[in-house]
């Protein structure tokens, strides 16, 4: 059986581009793969974050995995600092790659923005990390989004480099699997910049947790052009937040986008936004109500989660401990 590994940060409230492109993707590959699923809080200290505020996020983003079917009795799910053998492999990679590479990853551009001088040697690294988390399991494949496609090639170049530098063919190749029509949602504020937990504008995403009248104002208030919906999806081309809202009905409803045009040809965003409220609200709404029935009892999403750490540590730790061993670290005595 193939182990898989992903993550997510706990830096928000996960979005419909999280549920979509990643998270829904997560509960199929449960009924044939090994799976390890984590939520990445080392990874949410790499940008600004309210330590306050971290581990109730932390463990709101675990109750929304559970809430969505990735549920601790079927995969292995759990918090990434509970398990120290993803820092202690970081640490190795961030011997291993290259400035050069780290230097065209463009996650890092987009976040540290204009002020680079300024971004966290954090953010920097971060796919070094990333690569730990799935390596630090010989995982051998990875479904997320598309805009994580990059850091997996990069994952790969450590992966590579590492077992030239060390003489083994230690760690396996990773393989991304980036599904579904929905594998890049955009900012329902620009059709150009994908849907983030961590923009800074409540409006550009709809939150797994945003209620009904939240969802409805944010897709009326969403951007879109004057044209009505063409019958054909070439005729998108150059209309992205129209491409977008079509991408997000289809996949929420279970079709191809061609689909969703063929019954909605020449209406206006008027009428199609309604249609795609009314199908927002009542896929979100079990999540919803399943996620606040979890958080009612916060200890037993914890007691869940110390379970899982404690799976994911019998499997990284004699890993990461070969990996040690073969970069020549003294064994404990
Ligand atoms: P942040 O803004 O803090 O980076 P994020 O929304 O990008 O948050 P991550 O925790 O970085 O979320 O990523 C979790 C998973 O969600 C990854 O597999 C990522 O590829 C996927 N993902 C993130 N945004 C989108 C999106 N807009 N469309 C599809 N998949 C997405
Ligand atoms: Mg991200």
């Amino acid at each position: 059986m193939q182990r898989v590994f992903s993550g997510i940060q706990p830096s928000g409230i996960p979005t419909l581009g999280n549920y979509l492109g990643a998270i829904r993707n997560w509960v199929p590959m449960m009924r044939d793969h090994e799976c390890i699923y984590c939520v990445v809080d080392l990874h949410a200290i790499t940008q600004p974050f309210d330590p306050k505020a971290l581990a109730s996020q932390t463990r709101e983003m675990a109750a929304a995995l559970m809430a969505c079917g990735v549920t601790p009795d079927r995969c292995v799910l759990f918090v990434q600092s509970h398990v120290h053998a993803h820092a202690r492999l970081a640490w190795i990679f961030n011997c291993v790659a290259r400035l050069g590479w780290l230097n065209r990853m463009t996650q890092f551009k987009d976040k540290a923005g204009k002020d680079r001088e300024n971004a966290g040697a954090g953010l920097y690294v971060y796919p070094n990390l990333m690569a730990a988390d799935i390596l630090a399991y010989h995982a051998t494949r990875v479904p997320v989004g598309e805009d994580q496609k990059q850091h997996l090639e990069l994952a790969n170049d450590i992966a590579q480099k590492f077992n030239h530098d060390f003489g083994e063919t230690f760690f396996p190749p990773i393989e991304p699997i980036i599904q579904g029509v929905a594998a890049r949602v955009m900012s329902l504020r620009d059709g150009t910049r994908k849907m983030s937990k961590s923009d800074p504008s409540d409006q550009s995403r709809i939150n797994l947790t945003d209620d009904a009248d939240t969802i409805a104002l944010k897709i009326r208030r969403a951007k879109t052009d004057a044209e009505p919906l063409p019958a054909e999806l070439a005729a998108l081309e150059g209309r992205p937040e129209a491409r977008n809202l079509v991408g997000i009905l289809a996949a929420i409803t279970g079709q191809e986008p061609q689909q969703v045009l063929r019954a909605h040809e020449g209406q206006g965003f008027g009428t199609f936004k309604g249609v795609l409220t009314d199908a927002l609200v009542a896929h979100l709404g079990p999540i919803q109500a399943e996620m606040q029935r979890l958080l009612d009892d916060p200890a037993a999403v914890d007691a869940g989660l110390r379970r899982g750490a404690e799976k994911a540590a019998a499997i990284a730790e004699p890993i990461v401990a070969r990996a040690e061993a073969l970069v020549g670290f003294l064994p404990r005595g």
